[in-house]
Parts: structure tokens; C-alpha cells; sequence
């Protein structure tokens, strides 16, 4: 059984996401959802919720299962028993990093592979933070995350306009 993680910090679950899952979830057994529980960045939902609003969105893939993730994801993946990790491509500049960090994890633990998977033509432009700037200023979200993550997001941005 061959088993992929598909890691991010998911703040929150995009359509872009969804795709990407989706087609690792197509081509391999099982697939993990790795959600970094601590990014550099303070995240807008808690690990708990941005796990949460992925378990539903994914309901649908019986492969799949959502679970936290934090340190080394070498040593994750080594834990899980997974061989692949993969990652979507948005644009030239999603690459730098990616190389980099691709670079690093197989220096670290060369029997763990990372795969990469192209952005779909739609997505291309889509990001977590594009999609909370645009509920910010009062946009609809609904062509870019799946309707309960709208509404999460309406939710948690109205408290922020009105600064509770
Ligand atoms: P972001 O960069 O939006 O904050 P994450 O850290 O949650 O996203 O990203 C998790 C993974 O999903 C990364 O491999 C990232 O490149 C990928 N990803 C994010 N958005 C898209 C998209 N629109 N199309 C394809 N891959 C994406």
C-alpha cells in the first residue's frame, strides 16, 4: 500500500487544495492531509478548526484522512509509514521554495519522495491569504473555497471587522 501526505497549513482549505487532494487521492492508496499545527505565520483558524472544515470537505474521499502535523515532516511522513510526499505548483514562483525544501527533505531522509502536482488552470492564481483579503474587504468567496468554508470565513472576518 503506498500512502502520500499532502502537508500545508490549510488557513483555510481552498478549492486549489481540494483539487490537488483530490488527484493525489486518485493515484494513490491512501492519502494523510497533514496540517501544519504551528505556521510561521499566525493563522486566522485554530489547527482544531482548519482540520475540522478539511475533514468535511473530503468526506467524500474514503482514502483520505486528516491528522496534525508538526516538526520535521521527513520524520512524519517516516511515522506514518508514507514514501511520497506531493504538492501543488501554482506559478514559477511557488517554485524557489519548493526546490529547496525538496532539495532538503531528500538530503534528510533520501527514501522519502517528493512529487509535484500542477495547479489546475482555475487555481492558478488561488492562495489562503488572496481568499481572507478578499472576505476582509467584504467579497464573495464562493468561486474559490467550498460553501462551509465561506461560511467559516464570514463568520470568523465579521468578529475581526467589528474588532471583537
Ligand atoms: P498557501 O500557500 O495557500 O498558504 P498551504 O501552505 O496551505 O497554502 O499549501 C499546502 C499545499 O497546497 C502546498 O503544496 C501549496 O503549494 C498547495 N497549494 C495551495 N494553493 C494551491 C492552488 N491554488 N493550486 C495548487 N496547489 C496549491
Amino acid at each position: 500500500m503506498t500512502t502520500a501526505i499532502c502537508p500545508g497549513s490549510f488557513d483555510p482549505v481552498t478549492n486549489g487544495h481540494l483539487d490537488i487532494i483530490e488527484r493525489t487521492a486518485a493515484i494513490f492508496d491512501k492519502v494523510i492531509v497533514a496540517v501544519l499545527e504551528n505556521p510561521s505565520k499566525e493563522p486566522l483558524f485554530t489547527a482544531a478548526e482548519r482540520r475540522r472544515l478539511l475533514q468535511e470537505v473530503v468526506a467524500h474521499l474514503p482514502n483520505v484522512e486528516v491528522e496534525y502535523f508538526q516538526g520535521l515532516l521527513v520524520d512524519y511522513a517516516k511515522k506514518k509509514g508514507a514514501k511520497v510526499i506531493v504538492k501543488g505548483l501554482r506559478a514559477i514562483s511557488d517554485f524557489e521554495s519548493e526546490f529547496q525544501m525538496a532539495l532538503t527533505n531528500k538530503k534528510m531522509s533520501p527514501e522519502i519522495e517528493t512529487m509535484f502536482m500542477m495547479t489546475a488552470n482555475e487555481y492558478s492564481f488561488l492562495s489562503s491569504s488572496m481568499v481572507k483579503e478578499l472576505v476582509f474587504f467584504g467579497g464573495n468567496p464562493e468561486e474559490f473555497v467550498p460553501p462551509l468554508v465561506a461560511a467559516a470565513l464570514e463568520e470568523k472576518l465579521k468578529h475581526r471587522r467589528s474588532g471583537k
